[in-house]
């Protein structure tokens, strides 16, 4: 904040899925009375339904054109979990033209340099956030596992891994009793596993929510049930307008709605091509599974995580529109790998599908928008919402107040496109 500029007081922060549960909290607890605007009482978006992994080894971007050159073979018709639904075409081939202009040599490494400086950020954030909002034992640093079933996958993919930039996480072999127990679930011996160090998981990304809401309203925050219909701009301040007329103002705007993000920004003239990337999952009781670190099947591009309220199998990533039906041709592909790997999924599990926010170079939209002076942007967090959420809140608080974040937010500006 300039000198003599006067403190905010108070702050509206639209959607409530994870990422807006972050930030609410933060902001709350700094002292601005704060309001969280979603429609759905009862949130079942990504947020709740992913797989939980804090993925801080993800620092390099999905844009890349490694990314690209692997999608023919990882197309869901050929058996992968890639999917570009013809009904969606005119949302998936704009973007995917974006994303091929993200993917060259120096964006990729720009994109890496910037999201590896976020990702740095994220687990001593959940570890602060966690503890303010008394959820301390709702996030566990154990790590997690790589498994792969035929030699050939183990090794390409012991390759690919040694290779690659896994910023502050690092892997191992995995010891005889870990790849024994792994055996024990799956009922067979596995031809590879990898043990990551320094990962993290959540124990239940549904209580983990609601323990952040219940910890965002004892500090005197603020949940209304509504849909924002668009944001205005008057005299450089930005307001919300309700789907039932009313209008809300507040010294500090966010925009934390996910795929939603998209239209509200474009209400005010800002270009921002979000794409939904729907992902898929089965959930059942755990039954026997232990209390363990997610399994990722690198070639089935499934992980298994074992939560708190059951055993969690999610994959898929399907481009298009956020609304429309399920494919549920995708369930069944997941339950064929269960079964394969013997998982507790043979009496009815939970189908669930929702989508990723994403921008076409991988980098969140985060920081300050030209367009108001109090308006920050949280969105776009791709497949990495539950891993970043504290981060990005701890951002967006330091912004709303005027503090430098420890971070460059440049490439992460929300008019960038
Ligand atoms: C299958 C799957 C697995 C995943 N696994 C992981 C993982 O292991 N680790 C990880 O880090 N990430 C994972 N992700 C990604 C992660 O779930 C998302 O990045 C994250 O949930 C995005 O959070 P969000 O708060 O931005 O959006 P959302 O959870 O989509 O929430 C957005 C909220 O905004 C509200 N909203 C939208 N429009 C409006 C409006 N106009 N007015 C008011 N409210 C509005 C919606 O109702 C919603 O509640 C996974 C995603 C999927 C699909």
């Amino acid at each position: 904040m300039n000198q003599g500029e006067k403190a905010p007081a108070d702050a509206i922060v639209v959607g409530g899925g994870i990422v807006g549960l972050a930030c609410a909290f933060e902001l709350q607890s700094r002292g601005l009375a704060t309001v969280l605007v979603d429609p759905d009482r009862v949130r079942r978006g990504a947020s709740w339904g992913n797989a939980g992994h804090l993925a801080v080894e993800q620092v390099e971007p999905l844009a890349s054109f490694a990314t690209l050159a692997s999608v023919p073979r990882r197309l869901f018709w050929r058996g992968g979990a890639v999917a570009l639904p013809p009904r969606d075409i005119g949302t998936w081939l704009p973007f995917a033209w974006r994303l091929f202009g993200a993917s060259g040599a120096h964006r990729f490494t720009a994109g890496k340099t910037a999201l590896k400086s976020l990702v740095d950020l994220a687990l001593p954030a959940w570890r602060r956030l966690s503890a303010n909002a008394g959820a301390a034992p709702a996030i566990v640093e154990d790590g997690h596992y790589v498994v792969w079933e035929t030699p050939g996958g183990a090794r390409a993919g012991r390759d690919f891994w040694r290779n690659a930039d896994t910023g502050t996480a690092s892997t191992r072999d995995a010891t005889r009793a870990e790849i024994g127990a792994i055996a024990a679930l799956i009922g067979r011996e596995p031809a590879g596993v990898l043990r990551f160090v320094g990962t993290g998981r959540v124990r239940d990304p549904g209580a983990l929510n609601d323990r952040i809401a219940a910890a965002f309203s004892a500090a005197g925050g603020r949940e209304q049930l509504a849909q924002v219909r668009r944001l205005r701009v008057s005299k450089g301040r930005a307001s919300v307008d309700l789907e039932d007329g009313d209008r809300l103002d507040a010294d500090v705007v966010v925009i934390a709605a996910g795929v939603g993000s998209g239209g509200l920004m474009h209400s005010l003239g800002v270009r921002t091509p979000i794409i939904a990337e729907r992902g898929y999952h089965l959930q059942a009781p755990a039954a026997a599974w232990p209390d363990m670190p997610p399994i990722v099947f690198e070639e089935r591009s499934m992980i298994v995580s074992r939560f708190e309220s059951g055993l969690r199998a999610a994959s898929f990533v399907e481009f298009g529109r956020e609304a429309g039906p399920p494919d549920a041709r995708k369930w069944r592909r997941l339950q064929s790998h269960a079964a394969d790997l013997r998982l507790p999924f043979d009496t009815a599990p939970r189908e669930w599908m929702g989508a990723r926010p994403t921008l076409p170079d991988y980098l969140p939209a985060l920081g300050r928008s030209s367009r108001a002076d109090n308006l920050i942007c949280a969105f776009g967090h791709q497949h990495l919402g539950m891993t970043l959420a504290a981060a990005s809140a701890e951002i967006v608080a330091a912004t709303a107040f005027g503090i430098v974040p420890p971070l460059d937010l440049r490439p992460f500006s929300p008019d960038r496109f």
